[in-house]
């Protein structure tokens, strides 16, 4: 099969297309036959070899996120059929592990104490094709697309975890979406805006706040000029917001914690470069405020984004396609951080 293989860590260079052997079924394995790729900043993270948890094997393929067609299944599989339109989930469960935190039984599927990851522990899906567990994929709805699908995993269905299901927003609060010009940003924007909130989005360029707009911020704060805190009070009446949905870290973080009004709720999915940041204890208690976090959506939130997606309830909001061969060039677009939204590798 074609696909981007890594035999070296390094930059964009080293994803190679060339041909390797297409991986052998086990027991209850499924082959998926993959139309589209999404392109993660975690891939760009793998093909340097900065993964500071676990140790990849080379020859590697990346690619967390994938859509495609399943085309055999192995043995003892029952729940899939050839033919079946799939998206393979990222965070790879046992589905049998009985972590009292985890328990894939309850629906933590993305917490697993027997967590395995797409494209980092296994191959991935810049490839045309890749095999999981049959536990560990889902079907995609008729009339959504395989490039829609497939960049939709990390983006929407983080956007959502954070949103529906750690910040728990409802009708009439106002959230503020840091980053709104990020994957997860730009689709907690649509989600908050679905769920009948007033949306504050904040981003460090006036670029990406215009297009935060377009899908329903109603207020805009540029954090490059001006004062995150001091605009979220004025446009809140000094009250603060209900909910932050938050990727950024550093001083957006310990200002969206002051931004929060009592009882109020932050939900983050991560920080740039991984940074420590120092929070006021006492801030935290006096206000009785929450902070709660999320790495990705586990199963049932991806199967809600999906169908979500194929009614047309949520778009995706994808920057560029480009071929499976162009791997490294969407890696270098990504480095730049010069987009909006998601890419995807079409795979012909
Ligand atoms: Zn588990």
């Amino acid at each position: 099969m074609k696909a981007a293989v890594m035999r070296r860590f390094g930059g964009p260079e080293v994803m190679e297309y060339g041909d390797i052997d297409v991986p052998k079924l086990g027991i209850g394995e499924v082959l998926i036959k993959l139309e589209a790729a999404g392109v993660n900043r975690f891939d760009t993270t793998t093909r340097k070899g900065e993964i500071p948890y676990a140790k990849v094997q080379l020859p590697h393929i990346p690619g967390v996120e994938g859509a495609g067609t399943i085309v055999e299944v192995g043995p003892g599989v029952k729940a899939f059929r050839a033919g079946d339109r799939v998206m393979p989930m990222l965070t790879i469960s046992s589905g049998v592990c009985e972590h009292p935190v985890c328990y894939c039984g309850l629906g933590f599927d993305n917490i697993c104490a027997d967590f395995d990851k797409l494209g980092l522990t296994m191959w991935g899906t810049y490839a045309e094709y890749v095999k999981v567990t049959q536990h560990n994929v889902i079907r995609i709805p008729d009339g959504l697309s395989s490039i829609d699908a497939a960049g939709s995993q990390v983006a929407m269905a983080t956007a959502w975890e954070l949103a529906m299901n750690r910040c728990k927003l409802r009708q009439g609060q106002t959230v503020l979406v840091n980053a709104a010009g990020g994957a997860v940003g730009s689709a907690a924007v649509q989600i908050a805006r679905l769920a009948g909130c007033r949306v504050i989005a904040s981003a460090g360029s006036d670029m990406k706040l215009d297009r935060a707009r377009q899908l329903g911020a109603d207020e805009t704060i540029n954090y490059e000029k001006q004062d995150l805190l001091a605009e979220v009070k004025r446009l809140t009446d000094g009250r603060g917001v209900e909910a932050v949905v938050e990727t950024v870290g550093g001083t957006v973080l310990q200002q969206s914690i002051e931004a929060l009004c009592h009882n109020g709720v932050l939900a983050t999915a991560g920080s740039i470069g991984r940074a420590k940041v120092e929070v006021d204890i006492f801030r935290i208690l006096r206000k009785q405020i929450w902070i709660t976090g999320t790495h990705f959506g586990p199963k049932e939130t991806n199967k809600t984004v999906l169908r979500l997606l194929a009614e047309g309830k949520l778009r995706p909001v994808i920057s560029k396609v480009f071929p499976l061969k162009d791997a490294p060039a969407a890696h270098t677009m990504l480095e730049s951080r010069d987009f909006f939204g998601n890419m995807v590798l079409e795979i012909a």
